[in-house]
This record gives structure tokens, sequence and C-alpha cells, in this order.
């Protein structure tokens, strides 16, 4: 039986990294019956400028019929000055609450390959392997109330509302404590607990689920500390499970350790495991069309979508390899290469992964 993948390219280049991700899944596609039933949607952007909004019923529709979704990026300058409300990344966060996708993994790994192409020292990034666990459906960037609003005296005030209630803190950090059982049982909470009233309840909720997982170990640390310890000395760290700001900047961080936003895939996931597959940068629009992108995340979102969602966690390791052999032959997009290296498009970099396998 074929899977239903549904597809949302976006803006910038997220056309571009997706058509690479789906040129990876049609090499895997080699017996007689298609593993991958691929439909296509628009969202962001391109879908304000086909029906006026960022997110389209249909697309959330088929999003919800489907078995799981790879998504290229959204939002450009074009849009930029559109009411807030129906800028295209309003979209993106209206279908990962629509969809009730909470727990973002967005696994940091520095290829041996790639020590070279990280700002760090070899050395600090050598062997990284760090899975950030972000919280994605709460927090500051859904509370209510926010706005712009005038105050007496005419100045303006802009205001958010940070909120986590103990049910949300809870099923992430679940999430982060499984992740932690398969990989070396750490978990580390990040908060700012001695600052924020909500990360002082995220902290007393994280220590209560802890007491659950015996053959974890949990410890506490400030997000302030975190960014530190982060680019100080990466490889303490295993899981971190964190809010959603925190973890949207401190992803962002631990891109650079492996050497490029361009390498870092993530999954965001349900409570049954369907997810909304996707590189964590965005639609990168001062490289658009040049035909230099790194497609390696979106592809690497593709091998997590393989395994967290279709069950296939062979063709996912067999992506993986593909994608460590076709830097073990020295081919690197722009973002990621270093002396002695070959320079390729973002193509050619597909072409590679697909031949590889
Ligand atoms: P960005 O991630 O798009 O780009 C940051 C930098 O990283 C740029 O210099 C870009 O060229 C580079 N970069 C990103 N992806 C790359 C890749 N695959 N290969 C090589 N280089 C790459 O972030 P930004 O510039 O802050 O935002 C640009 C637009 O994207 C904005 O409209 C923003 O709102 C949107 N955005 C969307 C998402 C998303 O769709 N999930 C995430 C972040 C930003």
């Amino acid at each position: 039986m074929s899977s239903k993948v549904l597809v949302l390219p976006g803006d910038g280049i997220g056309p571009e990294i997706v058509d690479e991700a789906l040129k990876v899944l049609e090499a895997l596609d080699t017996g007689a019956d298609a593993r991958f039933e691929i439909e296509r949607a628009p969202i962001g952007g391109e879908a304000i400028d086909a029906c006026g909004v960022p997110l389209p019923e249909p697309t959330l529709e088929r999003s919800r019929v489907c078995d799981a979704i790879l998504l290229g990026a959204v939002g450009g300058p074009r849009w930029d000055g559109l009411a807030r409300e129906i800028r295209p990344e309003r979209g993106l966060l209206a279908l990962r609450a629509e969809l009730g996708v909470f727990a973002n993994l967005r696994p940091a790994i520095a290829y041996p390959q790639l020590a070279d192409a990280s700002t760090l020292k070899a050395d600090v990034v050598r062997g990284l392997d760090v899975l950030i666990v972000r919280e994605l459906t709460g927090g500051i960037y859904f509370g209510r109330p926010r706005g712009i609003r005038a105050r007496e005296d005419g100045c303006r005030e802009g205001f958010n509302t940070l909120v986590y209630a103990e049910d949300e803190i809870e099923r992430v950090c679940r999430a982060a404590f499984d992740a932690a059982r398969r990989r070396s049982g750490r978990v580390c909470s990040v908060d700012k607990a001695n600052v924020l009233e909500a990360s002082e309840l995220w902290r007393e909720v994280a220590t209560q689920v802890a007491e659950e997982y015996d053959d974890v170990e949990l410890s506490h640390m400030y997000v302030d500390n975190a960014a530190m310890q982060l680019v100080r000395a990466p490889k303490q760290f295993d899981v971190i499970v964190t809010s959603n700001m925190f973890g949207d900047i401190l992803s962002d961080l631990a891109s650079m350790l492996t050497g490029s936003i361009g390498m870092l895939p993530s999954a965001s996931l349900d409570a049954s495991g369907k997810g909304l597959y996707e590189p964590i940068h965005g639609a990168a629009p001062d490289i658009v069309g040049r035909g230099v992108a790194n497609p390696l995340a979106t592809i690497l979102s593709a091998a997590m979508m393989l395994r967290y969602s279709l069950d296939a966690a062979d063709l996912a390791d067999r992506i993986e390899r593909a994608v460590a052999s076709v830097l073990d032959r020295g081919l690197r997009t722009p973002d990621i290469e270093s002396p002695g290296t070959t320079v390729v498009g973002t193509r050619e970099m597909g072409d590679a992964v697909a031949a590889a396998l």
C-alpha cells in the first residue's frame, strides 16, 4: 500500500529544495507499486497570491487526510507589507496549530565530513549529536492577548502573552523523555524560571514527568546559559526540551554547530505520530532562483518522515547513508564548502543523493 504524502513547496527556495527531496523519494520507488502517492498544495505567499489567504481550506483539508506532510519554507519580502494576520508565516503557524503537531524534533548532527564547515573549532563540534525538542503549538507565539495598541498619551506599545498550561508542558516533556530513552538517556530542560512564571511551572512539570522515567536523567538550565553552553561545549547535551520561542532560537544557533542551517531537518509530531516535516530554515530570499540552496535539510526531513510517520526506518537509514556518502565524496553546496571540496548546485546535490541510493 502506498503512503499519501502532501507536499507544500511554499515560497522562496521552498520549491527548489522540495523538488530535490521528491527526486530522492522517487529514487526509492523502484518496485512495481509506487510507495508514495504525492499530492501538492499551496501554502504561504504562493497561497496568498492564488487565493488571498496563507492557509487555504483545501490545503488544510488535504493535510488532515494524508499520512505525512513535507514542507519547503514560506515567506519573503514580497509579502512583508501585508497585515500580520495574512502573512505567509501565519499560514504555517495555523497549519501547525490545526494539526496539533506540538512536538518539534530538531536533530543537530555534526557530520564528521563537515567539521571544518562550522565556524567553531572542529574539536568542539566533531561527533556532536544533539536533539532539540521544541514545543511548537503554544507559548508566546500563540498566546492571547497580543497586538499593538496606543497608550493614552498616544505612544504605541506592542504586547504578547506567554502562557503554558500543565498539559502542554507535560506532553512535550514526554516526547523528549521518550526520545532520550532511544538515545543516551539525558534530558536538559531549558527555561527562564528565574524570571518567568510560565517557566517556573515548566520546570515543576518537567520534574514531575521525570519521576516516571527512572532510566532518564533530567537537568535544568536557564536559556541564557544554554545558549552559552551550546557554543562553549555542545557535546555535553543529549536531548534539550524547551518552549516554542527558546527552541526556535536555540535550534538556529545549533545549526551553525553543524556547519549550516541548510543541513538541519525537523519533524513536528502530533500525539499519534502523524507529522509535518520541514527544514528548519526559511525561504532564503537572498539566494532564491540561483540554484545554490542546500537541499540536504529537506532531504533529511524526508528521511525523518519515513522513520517517524511512514514506518520505513530502513528507507530513512538509506537516505541518511546516501547523504553521508555524498559528503564523503567531497560534494558541497556553497553554504558548507571548505578548501579541497567540490562545490555543486541544488540540483546536482539532489542528483548525487538520488544516485547514491
Ligand atoms: P532564512 O532561514 O530564510 O535565511 C537565513 C540565512 O540562511 C540566509 O542567508 C539564507 O540564504 C541562508 N539559508 C537558509 N536556508 C538555506 C539553504 N537551504 N541553503 C543555503 N543557505 C540557506 O531566514 P530569514 O532570512 O530570517 O527569513 C527569510 C524568510 O523566510 C522570511 O520571510 C521569514 O519569515 C521566513 N521564514 C520561514 C520559515 C519557515 O518557513 N519555516 C522559517 C524561518 C523564516
